[in-house]
């Protein structure tokens, strides 16, 4: 069995976190190093890798992390301005934890493309 990955301790209650938002199907908390005024991050309650990693029984949990990304956003104001949804896979997509995670930001303009 592979070490646990800081999320998996964020949702085991080991290590603390800003919860934002719980359902049964996910879980999302502020991130500890925020890129905007408004930076979340959302993860699936059953661990997921990343999306290149899924398969068709993550179908469900998948949708619901971006079903959350909605009430998130909605919840902190930023629904009406606008946000970005981001989610980085593997080394050359800049994740760094290994555990499916949707980065939602919003509170300022962003630019794109990103670096
Ligand atoms: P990157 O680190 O390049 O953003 P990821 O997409 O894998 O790569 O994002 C991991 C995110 O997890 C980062 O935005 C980081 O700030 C955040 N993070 C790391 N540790 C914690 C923590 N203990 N609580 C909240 N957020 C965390």
């Amino acid at each position: 069995m592979s070490e646990k990955t800081i999320f998996e301790k964020i949702l085991q209650g080991e290590i603390p976190c800003k919860p934002v938002y719980e359902d049964e199907y996910t879980f999302a908390f502020n991130d500890i190093n925020p890129q905007a005024p408004v930076h979340i991050l959302i993860i699936p309650k059953k661990k997921i890798v990343n999306v290149a990693e899924s398969n068709e029984t993550d179908i469900e949990q998948m949708g619901r992390v971006l079903y959350t990304a909605k009430k998130v956003a909605e919840l902190t104001g930023i629904a009406k301005t606008g946000y970005r949804l981001v989610m980085n896979n593997g080394d050359h997509g800049g994740q760094t934890v290994y555990y499916m995670h949707c980065h939602v930001l919003g509170g300022r303009s962003l630019a794109w493309p990103p670096g």
